[in-house]
């Protein structure tokens, strides 16, 4: 049996049918509709002409859903609400919504780490921060809208606006756009340094981890303020929900230089567990279509 499932970004919609093996049987995409009535017609129209039977409908979505209702709220990129009970065949098929965040935590855990972990957080750094939190080998979904870590009160820039509405999300200051954005700043300040070299040639973020860079006074405050405001949202994460592992992920999972091993050092730095052990970060192993097989893995996980 299949499931139809789907990716929505905010510039495109990628949709994959998979089987219970998943395999991917037949994929496309189309730009992420406007509004909610074409939103569903552009699923109706994959399901019609789709070649496969379908027995299920999985979303993932970028922002807060609410899942038992089948109904996405609000996203910064996704601006407006859909009911996919509307969908036309809703009571036809399975129906399975979430946060693609808390998609990404589920493929990861189920597919890579639940034979060794029962309690998994991962965090996915990209425009924005997405996450999800597998509590007891179980997504944790609160009302619906549980796992969005990236708007946590932990970022010590206290006065910096979030697109969510508050002020200091941990999102707002520690995004991996946010660090293309403090390269570029920095570049402008010392246009002939190693790090604006660097990054001119690579031209994401990421390269601000790059320990190999020696980097001046400047830019080793601006790396430290960004690894500092991760790492307390890490330790407060860990406080609340005693995971014994952290994922990260998103855009910066191809190239996270020494991302991981400067937060460690942080943490080292800045605090101790005694009798306790601070959780294994990991990169995480995600790549293209993760989004559709995690999607996928809501259904024929749960199944
Ligand atoms: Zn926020």
């Amino acid at each position: 049996m299949n499931c139809l499932a789907l990716d929505v970004g905010g510039t495109s919609v990628k949709y994959g049918i998979v089987d219970e093996n998943f395999n991917i049987l037949h994929n496309g995409n189309f730009s992420t509709p406007s509004n909610e009535p074409l939103f569903l017609d552009n699923i109706n129209n994959v399901v019609k002409e789709a070649q496969f039977d379908i027995e299920a409908i999985s979303v993932a979505m970028p922002g807060f859903v609410n899942s038992q209702n089948s109904e996405y709220l609000y996203g910064t990129n996704i601006p407006f609400s859909i009911d996919f009970k509307k969908l036309q065949n809703f009571n036809k098929n399975k129906f399975f919504l979430d946060n693609d965040g808390n998609v990404a935590a589920y493929y990861e855990y189920s597919t890579y780490f639940s034979s060794k972990y029962r309690n998994l957080i991962m965090l996915t750094f990209g425009t924005g921060i997405g996450g999800g939190i597998i509590s007891d080998g179980k997504l944790l979904r609160g009302q619906g809208s549980a796992g969005e870590l990236g708007h946590i009160l932990t970022s010590s820039q206290k006065d910096i606006k979030c697109n969510c509405g508050k002020t200091g999300c941990l999102e707002a200051t520690t995004s991996a756009s946010k660090w293309t954005e403090v390269c570029n700043s920095l570049s402008l300040t010392n246009p002939n340094s190693e790090l604006s070299k660097a990054f001119k040639n690579f031209k994401f973020g990421s390269v601000l981890f790059d320990k190999k860079i020696n980097m001046l006074e400047n830019e080793k405050f601006a790396q430290m303020q960004i690894i500092e405001n991760i790492s307390n949202g890490l330790v407060s994460l860990f406080e609340i929900f005693n995971n014994e592992i952290f994922v990260i992920g998103g855009s910066m999972a191809s190239q996270p230089f020494d991302f991981i091993s400067l937060i460690e050092e942080d943490l080292e730095k800045r605090f101790t567990f005694p009798s306790r052990n601070f959780p294994k970060l990991t990169i995480s192993t995600q790549k293209g279509n993760s989004g559709i097989l995690g999607a996928a893995s809501l259904y024929f996980n749960e199944k």
